[in-house]
């Protein structure tokens, strides 16, 4: 089963998880498109499954598709629709990051934003 980053990602995008991932399956839009908050994505058929990207994300908003919290269901659609609405072209596999090493506090207030209690 392929993984899956939620919104708990949206505007964070430190990137922490794109460095370990071994086969280059996370990727970031490149141009504007208003149906996709500013995330990072994993491409469902590329991903082979290794777990590695999980613990390395401060946000916690990484999660294997089985596992995906109920409020983020649609989240994991969104992981293979983005993927089908853009070509290859318009993504990276080296995207900026916007917000490193948050601290727990952000982490708790991403985490009311999208009204997910862990
Ligand atoms: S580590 Fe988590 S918050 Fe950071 S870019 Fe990856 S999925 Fe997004
Ligand atoms: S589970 Fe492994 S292959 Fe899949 S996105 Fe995470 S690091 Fe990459």
């Amino acid at each position: 089963m392929p993984w899956v980053i939620t919104r708990l990602c949206a505007d964070c995008q430190d990137t922490a998880c794109v460095k370990v991932c071994p086969v280059d399956c996370i990727y970031g839009l490149t141009v504007e498109d208003t149906n996709y908050r500013k995330q990072l994505f994993i491409h469902p058929e590329e991903c082979i499954n290794c777990a590695a990207c999980e613990p390395e994300c401060p946000w916690g908003a990484i999660f294997e598709d089985a596992s995906v919290p109920e409020i983020f269901k649609e989240d994991t659609e969104i992981n293979v629709n983005v993927f089908q609405a853009h070509p290859k072209e318009e993504f990276t596999t080296t995207p900026t990051p916007v917000l490193e090493h948050p601290t727990p506090e952000q982490i708790e207030t991403n985490y009311k934003k999208w009204g997910y209690q862990k």
